[in-house]
Order: C-alpha cells, then structure tokens, then sequence
C-alpha cells in the first residue's frame, strides 16, 4: 500500500490516515505524529500516533490523502496542565532531586491554596478547539462517497484498496477481497497477488532439496527444516487461493486487459481448475508429464513464473 512519507507531510494539516486507532489526523513536523480523535469504551478524546517511517513499533500511522491544511496554531493533543479550582495554569516543581517529589504549583502566583501533600490539583488541559476541529472534518469526511461503488455508507469508508489510494466501504472490500472495483476491473489485484505468489514459489521450490540435507544432519535438524517448510508451503497455498480469488473476479469484472501477467495468471488458473485432482500427485512426485492436462498445467505454472518475475511487475 502506497502513503505519504514523512517527508512530504506538512506541518498543520489535516490527513486521512491508516493507523491502529485514528482515521484522520492533523500532522505535527515537531513530533512526526498525527493528532485525532480516539475512540474507546464509548469515550472520545484526543490521541496521538507517529509517522510509519518513524519505525517499529511506535510508527503507526500511514497517511493516505491531505484533507486541507487545519486553521489552527496550537495542534498539540493537550495543552499543558491547569489547576482544578481556578483552571489557571499549573506546572510540576521538583522539590528533591533524588526521589522526584515536589508539588504542583500555579504558574502566576495567586490566592488560590497549595495546600495538599502534591500542592495544587492539577488536570491534564485539552485542546478543545482541535477536537471541535477534527470533529467537524470528520462529520463531512464521513460523507464522502465509496470510490468503489459509488455510495455514501452510514459508517462510511473504513478500508483502503489495496493497490490504490482507494477508500472504499466495507461492503466492497469484502466483496473484492480488498480491493476496488476500477483496480479489479483493471486486473491490478490478479498483478499484484501473481507476483505474491511468485515470490513464495522462490521459497518452495528448494524444499525437496532442504529436506534431503536436514535428513543427513539428524533428526533435530530434520524436524526444524521440515516445520520450517510446511510454514512455507501453508503461506505459499494462502498465495495461490488469492491469486485464483483475482482472477475469478477480474473475469467476473469483464473487462478483458491484453496484460501479459493477466493473461498468464488466467491461463494458469484455468490448467490448474482442470487438474484439480491431479495437483495433489504433483507434490507426491509422481511422474505426470505424460499427461498433456498436467503438461498443460506446468507450462502455464511456468509462464506465470516467469512473467511475474519480469522487470515491469517485481517491484509492485
Ligand atoms: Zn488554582
Ligand atoms: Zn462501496
Ligand atoms: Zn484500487
């Protein structure tokens, strides 16, 4: 999935972000963090996560489109600390600086008592101009129509497309496995799962060869290699269902692309529908290539491969 990088995110504007526990943000360069608003146990208040590019595991939040640049100076989540009786602004002396302890204090002096072990009582200060802010984007953002099918959803666009900056409901996403009707509609999901697959193969295809070695080396090394590639293979069969999942819906999709990775991937899941019971012999090692099916079905394997392989689609 493409975002912004940090670099490029500007300082005071508002995002609509993928993160753990926020949809949108504002963007602050100070702490490479975005603010917004978060929701728990019925609650909301303002909470802040940091820039992916900041790095595991406090990077949490890709950014995905700019909304517009917020009005507001002060972006900060909160605000500093006031006194709870006269709400005037109090900071935390440190009276002993070995244990740490010390006592809230009022900021300008006032009448206001000091009195307890702590000091003053001191509360936490919210920005509650950016939470007015983010809750007013939010309201409109809501709005905004599934870039999938079209709608405007009760609870709007709660998913990305997978291959595109794409926001779409969460009907659509189920339906398209994640992805958006014009990138299924373009082949882009069978692309992008054929090059998945392509690459799990490279991690399959040595495991006979793997397996033969750990054998030699006895049998604690023969169980950790033969774990190992069941993982592998596990991973490699997920890789497949999803590949034949694309094509099934870019056929359904009816929009024919002259791709050469598409054209490969349809191909290969045709061959491999038509084998189905023969697929299971082909990891026993039993000799097939006799038969001009499975012959069928290893040159469209191959053709995938090596396609998928190519320049044009290994980065994606
Ligand atoms: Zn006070
Ligand atoms: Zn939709
Ligand atoms: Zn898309």
């Amino acid at each position: 999935m493409s975002y912004i990088p940090l670099k490029k995110c500007r300082h005071g504007h508002a995002y609509r972000i993928r993160s753990r526990n926020l949809w949108i943000g504002v963007f602050n360069k100070k702490t490479k963090g975005f603010v917004g608003i978060r929701e728990k146990f019925g609650d909301e208040y303002l909470f802040e996560e940091y820039h992916a590019d900041t790095g595991a595991p406090y990077g949490t939040v890709h950014p995905i489109r700019l909304i517009e640049k917020c009005p507001l100076k002060d972006i900060r989540d909160d605000l500093g600390s006031i006194c709870q009786t006269c709400k005037a602004p109090v900071k935390f002396v440190e009276e002993d600086k070995k244990t740490h302890e010390g006592k809230w204090r009022h900021v300008k002096k006032t009448n206001c008592p000091e009195d307890k072990p702590y000091g003053a009582s001191a509360m936490n200060l919210s920005n509650g101009p950016l939470f007015d802010y983010l809750e007013k984007v939010s309201k409109r953002e809501i709005k905004r129509p599934c870039h999938s099918c079209g709608k405007i959803q009760k609870h709007g666009c709660g998913s990305f497309c997978y291959t595109c900056p794409g926001e779409i409901c969460v009907d659509c996403f189920n339906k398209t496995h994640g992805y958006c009707r014009p990138c299924v509609a373009a082949g882009r999901n069978v692309m992008r799962q054929a090059v998945g697959y392509a690459k799990q193969h490279e991690k399959v295809k040595d495991h006979p060869k793997k397996l033969l070695e750990a054998d030699k080396k006895g049998p604690e090394e023969s169980k950790r290699v033969s774990n190992e590639c069941a993982f592998q293979m596990r991973v490699f069969a997920l890789c497949e269902e999803g590949l034949f999942k694309a094509v099934d819906g870019f056929e359904q999709a009816k929009k024919p692309s002259k791709d050469k990775l598409i054209l490969a991937a349809i191909r290969f899941r045709k061959a491999a529908e038509a084998n189905k019971g023969n697929i299971n012999m082909l990891s026993s090692g039993v000799s097939v290539k006799e038969d001009p099916k499975i012959v069928e079905y290893f040159d469209s394997h191959d053709m995938l491969l090596r396609v998928a392989k190519d320049k044009k689609y290994a980065k994606s």
